[in-house]
């Protein structure tokens, strides 16, 4: 059981639902990682006294450093310091809590130090998933997902053997614009994006829930966590978000996880695995929920799913092209540059354009990511 956790992202929406965790379950911050919020992150160094705090930007580190003076907490800047809050001794586990690839160095830097991974940041497995978990095996690392659906399905896991599982099942609520054509969806707005039913999260998550891009991040984060086949994975949607996920065996039992739409839980047990402790998470009250629907996603309104799964099945760099290009034109639809439909577009355009390689290094990846990203910018600086 983790006792000592550097949280990477500590401002975002999972980093502040870790904190309470920490708080809640008398577990001690070792480090906290922020952007820019550095008004936040005083207030958390002053409660959690980490050994380190830090922040993107070596000016507002500068500040900080003086803010925080009377506190003892070091405080360091830029990729550097988040590498070194990943390595840092007296921590047992990382919360890997940072959007997008910029997760991916310092949870390689934290599993070659052997921590337990608490993965909050899908995208790390999702472009270099095989290296990844070939180093977690080299080096002892265990990672435990903290996205609800994969803590549900690890947790479900528990109940056979591995070579007993016929299918893995990810519960998806389908979003804000379930049941919307590609119609609809051609005049959405950032604003209706950014409305998710069930889940409060960053903007960046939030707009790949409305796409579904998420379930298909999803999709290739279980596929790397499992060893499991795209085959032996397949999505359903599941409007309430209270089945987190499910394991179906090959006996056909299915065995699900349940829970309020809560991340304080699978964060806990990601910390406290393979134990479990009271904790602040809501309880569920059964009477209360309501009824539980299930339904086929809709993968032509939803394309960025479909082609997920497409990236899954093609392996290789495909992963890295897909989560880059996606990035890369989300943050043009969070600035207002593209409409919402042109967000597959440029993605699948992306994968179309940028080489594949079949076994990719840590270098191949990154000029994968960085490829695709140029792809999105230099197809949506004119008319597509
Ligand atoms: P968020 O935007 O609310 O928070 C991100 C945090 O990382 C902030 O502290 C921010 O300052 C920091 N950060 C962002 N970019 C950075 C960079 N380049 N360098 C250093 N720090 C940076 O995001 P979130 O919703 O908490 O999501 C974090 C991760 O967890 C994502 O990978 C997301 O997919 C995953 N996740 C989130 C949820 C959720 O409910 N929010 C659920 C499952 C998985
Ligand atoms: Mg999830």
């Amino acid at each position: 059981m983790s006792k000592r956790i550097s949280v990477l992202g500590s401002t975002g929406s999972i980093g502040r639902q870790a904190l309470d965790v920490i708080r809640t379950c008398g577990l001690e911050a070792a480090a906290l990682t922020a952007g820019h919020n550095a008004k936040l992150l005083e207030e958390q160094v002053r409660e959690f006294k980490p050994r380190l705090a830090v922040l993107l930007e070596e000016s507002a580190a500068k500040d900080l450093r003086v803010r925080v003076a009377d506190t003892g907490t070091k405080v360091a800047s830029g990729v550097s310091g988040l590498v070194e809050a990943a390595e840092l001794d007296c921590a047992d586990t990382v919360l890997t809590a940072i959007v997008g690839i910029a997760g991916l160095r310092p949870t390689m830097a934290a599993i070659r130090e052997g921590k337990r991974i608490a993965l909050a940041n899908k995208e790390t497995l999702v472009c270099a998933g095989r290296l990844v978990m070939e180093e977690a095996r080299d080096f002892g690392s265990k990672i435990v997902p903290v996205d609800s659906e994969h803590s549900a399905l690890f947790q479900s896991l528990q109940a056979g053997r591995r070579c007993e599982v016929k299918r893995l099942i990810l519960t998806c609520s389908g979003g804000p614009f379930y049941g919307k054509t590609q119609k609809d969806l051609e005049s959405v707005t950032r604003e209706d994006a950014l409305k998710h039913p069930n889940w409060a999260m960053g903007a960046k998550i939030t707009v790949d829930s409305a796409t579904l891009m998420n379930k298909g991040l999803e999709f290739i984060e279980a596929m790397h966590l499992y060893e499991m086949p795209p085959e032996k994975i397949s999505v359903v949607i599941h409007r309430e978000s209270i089945i987190h996920s499910l394991v179906e065996y090959y006996d056909n039992a299915m065995i699900a996880q349940m829970g309020t739409p809560d991340m304080r839980l699978p964060i806990q047990y990601a910390f406290t695995w393979p134990n479990r402790t009271p904790g602040p998470a809501t309880p569920l009250d059964l009477t209360a929920c309501g009824p539980l629907t299930f339904g086929a996603p809709d993968l032509e309104s939803f394309p960025s799913l479909a082609l997920a799964m497409d990236a899954a099945k093609r392996g290789g760099n495909a992963g890295a092209v897909l989560n880059g290009a996606n990035e890369a034109a989300v943050g043009l639809f969070l600035e207002g540059k593209i409409r919402f439909l042109d967000i597959p577009r440029l993605v699948e355009r992306a994968l179309e354009r940028v080489a594949f390689v079949p076994d990719p290094s840590m270098t191949q990846v990154l000029q994968a990511d960085q490829a695709a990203r140029e792809e999105v910018l230099c197809i949506s600086s004119q008319p597509f």
